[in-house]
């Protein structure tokens, strides 16, 4: 146990691991080239699992203030000027670097969340796992942690026992609670991957690199700060972080860091179904989707989230379910290109129409009809997420209409096609019936056609198209019925 929890917080010992290494740190950091300014980060003493730290002056990067939002630089300000340390941390400014437009812009801090609250009035504290100040200015948020310091574990906790009532690991080596403070170093060794853990502060404008982030930028990089298997197990949606930044920055998940993926996906089953909902928004809302999810599927992590596609793409790696997630993705993607608004709805109808679909079928070879056989495989399939991933009602309710109107589509004769064009749910159902005739041919494209010349034409083309369809329109869906019937029949 002693041995796991101590893999668990400096990685696995290395050949040239233990006090030598702990000393050469030591001694590296005292011989260090670049000068350190008196107001340059208070490196905590003892061993760790970083390079010496970097500095970069203003003129080594191009991270100017202007690309920074005005409110994150007043809160850096005001707590300096209240006697703290506080940087810019993370992804903003890993994407500066890059060029990229910051998301958010993430500040971190040596004062506690109650004293961040003390200097700002507009301010809240939040987080239960890590407790947080969120500085709130009209829409934006500026979050304020407090420098995070190593979970617990090791028999040295002895000295540092208050830590021990605030920090936790499950037996699977998962960070449970996280609320220890710490230095400004423990909080980079805290960080997921290199490129993330490079603060900028506004005492002298330089960027603090402490885990070679610079480099791995340069080199298009993600790599895991410690052992990799470790960090995923303490946290394993840095499996999907991993992911996520790799087709974001248009860079390579290094090969220590992707080798354990596969074996160490099925520890997403641990992670509550909200965080996995959220994680899967920024996988599949944010312009990459398509890309993510071949990513997803390579490494296992499909297999975890979403079994029940990820059989049927087993069964049939180009089959039908894969054009229809490919076609849905795609489509989000070239909307998120150009800020046309996408919703978590239409992506996870898509990704589980044809487990829908499928399961419907076998309710109705079994007599049901094809009405009780969509509701119930609805719900089954959505009960069966959720186990894993918690989609929101209202978003579970949108995937139930798109689904439930597709047969309705089929169903045109009298005026029931009247009365679908009225229903606020038909683009979207329209939208989605589109893209399965795309994933399959046949007869659904003549379906589509049908339907979007209904929708552009005047009344009058109107009564004429849907007599053109004789008894077509009136019943698509039970002729599905007949077959099952007479397969049955016939065995
Ligand atoms: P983006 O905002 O573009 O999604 P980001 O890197 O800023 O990217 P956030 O989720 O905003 O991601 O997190 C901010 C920073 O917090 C990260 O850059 C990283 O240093 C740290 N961080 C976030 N999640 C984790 C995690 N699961 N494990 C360790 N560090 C993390
Ligand atoms: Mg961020």
């Amino acid at each position: 146990m002693l041995d796991f929890c101590r893999r668990t917080l400096i990685g696995k010992p290395k050949a040239d691991s233990g006090k030598a290494k702990a000393d050469n740190v030591t001694e590296a950091r005292k011989e260090k080239a670049i000068a350190k300014p008196s107001h340059a980060p208070r490196i905590a003493a003892g061993a760790s699992l970083l390079p010496q730290v970097q500095r970069l002056s203003r003129d080594q990067h191009d991270i100017s203030r202007k690309d920074i939002s005005p409110n994150a630089l007043k809160v850096l300000y005001r707590l300096k000027d209240a006697g703290f340390d506080a940087y810019l941390v993370g992804g903003c400014i890993r994407d500066l670097l890059l060029g990229i437009k910051p998301k958010d812009f993430d500040v971190v801090t040596n004062a506690k969340p109650e004293q961040v609250k003390q200097v700002f009035r507009n301010c809240r504290l939040i987080g239960r796992r890590f407790r947080l100040a969120h500085v709130v200015f009209g829409r934006e948020i500026i979050e304020v942690a407090t420098f995070r310091g190593h979970h617990s574990g090791t028999e040295d906790d002895a000295e540092t026992a208050p830590k021990l009532k605030t920090s936790s690991l499950s037996d699977h080596g998962q960070i449970l609670r996280d609320n220890v403070y710490g230095s400004i170093e423990e909080d980079a060794e805290r960080r997921d991957f290199t490129i993330n853990a490079l603060y900028y502060s506004v005492n002298d404008f330089s960027v603090y690199d402490f885990a070679n982030g610079m480099q791995a930028i340069a080199e298009r990089k993600i790599e895991l700060i410690g052992d990799p298997e470790t960090r995923y197990r303490e946290d394993p949606v840095r499996i999907l972080r991993a992911i996520r930044f790799a087709t974001k920055l248009n860079m390579q998940i290094a090969p220590a860091a992707a080798e354990p993926i596969p074996q160490l996906a099925v520890m997403l089953k641990n992670i509550p179904p909200p965080r996995l909902f959220d994680e899967l928004v920024k996988l599949l809302l944010a312009g990459k989707a398509f890309d993510n999810f071949m990513l997803m599927r390579d490494t296992r992590v499909l297999k975890q989230l979403l079994p029940q596609l990820d059989k049927l793409l087993k069964q049939e790696p180009e089959g039908k379910a894969f054009q229809l997630a490919t076609k849905a993705l795609q489509d989000t993607d070239a909307r998120v290109a150009v800020e046309k608004p996408v919703t978590p709805a239409f992506i996870f109808a898509a990704l589980l129409w044809y487990p829908v679909e499928l399961r419907s079928q076998t309710l109705m070879t079994d007599g049901l009809s094809e009405l009780d056989a969509m509701n119930i495989a609805m719900t089954e399939v959505l009960d069966d997420v959720q186990r894993t991933i918690a989609i929101p009602k209202r978003f579970t309710l949108a995937m139930r209409d798109i689904w439930a109107l597709q047969s309705r589509l089929t169903k045109r004769a009298g005026r029931r096609a009247f009365k679908l064009l009225e229903q606020p749910k038909f683009r979207g159902a329209f939208d989605f019936l589109q893209l399965r005739a795309q994933a399959e041919d046949g007869n659904l494209t003549e379906l589509a056609l049908w339907w979007e010349r209904f929708q552009f034409a005047d009344d009058t083309d109107r009564l004429q198209l849907i007599n053109q369809l004789g008894k077509e329109g009136v019943d698509k869906g039970p002729r599905r019925r007949r077959n099952y019937k007479r397969k049955r029949t016939a065995e």
